[in-house]
């Protein structure tokens, strides 16, 4: 197996390392042509062939067996760039000076493999290692060679290369800090998104669903039930005589019970059930594959619980109760037809003396 199946991240080093292998046979293919034309000893292609398999086989063993975790970069980008240019500087030191000459434009075409994964810095590095390397093979074909070379024009080369590579070490920067521009205007994009889809759902005071939601919800429960025969049930939720407290506390304690009266319910209910603000001091809880009895039984103890609610930290001696209307969906039914039977159920609730709950 190629890649390690539970790792994406260093799944996609490796695969970034094939596109690297990919590219030296590329390279490899136009030295062999160069080697076919006369333009290269065999000893270059003999040094290259080899030192590529053996780079091949290094990087490989780095990647699997995680080794690469320990540089500051694991995908090694820096390092696979640079062997890739010793053994092209190499193979320039066993060509002809016209030889060289082509041999020199696969530089940059290494140097733009790593132009969209590192910064300035590091590119210069990189620039700066190849023009050292050229240097120093210059020194030994001087040294070995001397006959054979064209000092003046490998130093117009090496002047060129320079050039060239610093250039792209400054525009590569300059596209990596686009790219990162982009990456964080598109998460800026993404949390806003998130925002607004928070703000379309919830309600902005107590942060359970709002009456939007929940009506989608409805329509959701309503087409699941039609389709797979269970059955669902809606009860609306109204807290009693809640002008008074609003009258009597103020309308921020009015507000902290709404809230605290949310957070009670949520915390409780089952995790497949809805619950939402639907408008004022109305809540619905919309209880899936539930008949009315199961419902029943639900709905007397939220009734219950809420009057055991206290919200101390304010008003110690405020207590509340809700008042209940249910009703099972019927197939067929329109969402709104089931709405009216639990409001009227509600309104029968309030008729008898609230804190009830009718059906
Ligand atoms: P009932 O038992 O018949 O339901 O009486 P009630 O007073 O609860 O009902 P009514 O519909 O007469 O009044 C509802 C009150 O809820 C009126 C309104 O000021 C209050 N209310 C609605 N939304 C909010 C809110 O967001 N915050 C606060 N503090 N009060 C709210
Ligand atoms: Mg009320
Ligand atoms: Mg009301």
């Amino acid at each position: 197996m190629l890649f390690p199946k539970d790792d994406p991240k260093q799944a996609h080093r490796i695969r970034q390392y094939l596109i690297a292998v990919g590219t030296s046979v590329l390279v490899w293919t136009l030295l062999f042509l160069l080697y076919w034309e006369g333009y290269l000893e065999k000893a270059g292609v003999v040094h290259v062939t080899g030192a590529m398999l053996f780079f091949f086989g290094l990087f490989y063993a780095l990647f699997r067996s995680g080794l690469n975790l320990r540089f500051r970069d694991p995908s090694l980008t820096i390092e696979m760039m640079e062997s890739a240019i010793v053994v092209l500087i190499w193979a320039m030191y066993h060509a002809t000076p016209a030889g060289r000459g082509v041999i020199i434009l696969m530089l940059p075409f290494i140097f733009l493999s790593g132009l969209f994964r590192l910064g300035t810095r590091d590119l210069l590095g990189v620039a700066g290692f190849s023009v050292i390397c050229y240097g120093a093979m210059t020194l030994l074909l001087l040294h070995f060679r001397a006959a054979t070379i064209d000092l003046r024009l490998m130093l117009l080369h090496w002047a060129a290369l320079a050039a060239v590579l610093v250039w792209f070490a400054f525009m590569g920067g300059h596209m990596s800090r686009m790219r990162m521009q982009l990456a964080l205007s598109k998460s800026g994009l993404e949390k806003a998104l998130h925002a607004i889809q928070e703000l379309a759902t919830h309600d902005e005071l107590t942060g359970v669903h709002n009456r939007r939601h929940l009506m989608e919800m409805l329509r959701h429960e309503k087409n699941r039930c039609a389709r797979n025969g269970s059955t669902f049930c809606i009860s609306i939720v109204d807290l009693d005589f809640f002008k008074r407290i609003n009258d009597k506390f103020g309308h921020q304690a009015g507000d902290d019970v709404l809230c605290g009266f949310s957070r009670s319910v949520v915390q409780r209910m089952r995790a497949s059930d809805y619950f939402g603000r639907f408008g004022g001091e109305e809540f619905l809880l919309i209880l899936t594959d539930t008949n009315l009895e199961g419902a029943r039984i639900v709905a007397d103890r939220l009734r219950r619980e809420t009057e055991q609610l206290g919200f101390s930290d304010t008003n110690p001696d405020l207590r509340i109760s809700v008042s209940i209307g249910l009703a099972e969906h019927r197939p067929g039914d329109e969402i709104e037809q089931t709405l009216k039977r639990a409001d009227n159920a509600l309104y029968k609730a309030k008729a008898a003396g609230r804190n009830r709950v009718e059906m």
